[in-house]
């Protein structure tokens, strides 16, 4: 129109619709770091969220769970708890369980969107199944952690335990110079998935995502 003022930002030209996959963080790992990796592991998740708000097709809504601890707390002072204003995002106190949980768990609210556990992965970069496409009635999650790789497999024995499918990143395959066991961060994990889901190509989502080696 004529009163349109002229926009610095860039217009968002695509709007798609969401994705229709789910993408749950793991909050459940507060004793796991220190408050060091706290403070990073914060700074990650305000990086995975302006990712997805920024996607020319987001994921409808990330699920943040296990968020009742020192991870909580920081956000809570992160930029005036900028967190409790984030759209299209989900906080609960209780585990992702929580998701195929039966409706006589006390803490289970209706309001709660339930999924079969049979479409729940977790990714894990020491999982045995190498991912090879995202589905949309799919929950895909996140561990929500920093550990400078102390805890090798231990979203990976979560998973086993709670007998949930894992599944690694395919960077072996597409990233030849890189070895396949690689360890990303929580938002680089969803700007790849978030590239996969605008390309249908791991190769080109990897690469974005992942600095080349020179
Ligand atoms: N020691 C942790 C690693 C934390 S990295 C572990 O046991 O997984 C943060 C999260 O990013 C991981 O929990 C995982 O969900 C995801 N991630 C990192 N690298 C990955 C890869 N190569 N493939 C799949 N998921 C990965």
């Amino acid at each position: 129109g004529e009163d349109e003022q002229p926009s610095r930002k860039k217009a968002r030209t695509t709007v798609a619709e969401p994705f229709g996959a789910r993408v749950v963080v793991d909050l459940g790992f507060d004793d796991k770091m220190t408050d060091k990796e706290i403070v990073s592991l914060t700074a990650q998740l305000a990086y995975t969220y302006s990712a997805n708000r920024k996607a020319s097709q987001p994921f409808s809504s990330l699920l943040f769970t296990s968020c009742n601890g020192r991870t909580r707390e920081r956000l809570e002072r992160q930029s005036n708890a900028a967190y409790q204003r984030w759209i299209n995002t989900e906080w609960w106190d209780g585990g992702y369980e929580e998701l195929w949980g039966d409706a006589t768990s006390a803490s289970a609210s209706t309001s709660k969107q339930k999924c079969e556990k049979e479409k729940v992965v977790y990714l894990t970069a020491d999982a045995d199944e190498e991912l090879s496409e995202l589905k949309e009635d799919e929950v895909y999650i996140i561990g929500g952690i920093c550990d400078h790789n102390r805890y090798k497999n231990l979203c990976q024995d979560k998973a086993r335990k709670q007998n949930i499918r894992s599944a690694r990143l395919p960077i072996g395959k597409y990233l030849a110079e890189m070895t396949t066991r690689k360890v990303l961060t929580v938002n680089q994990v969803l700007e790849i998935l978030l590239e996969w889901v605008a390309t249908k190509d791991w190769r080109e989502a990897l690469y974005s995502v992942v600095p080349k080696r020179k």
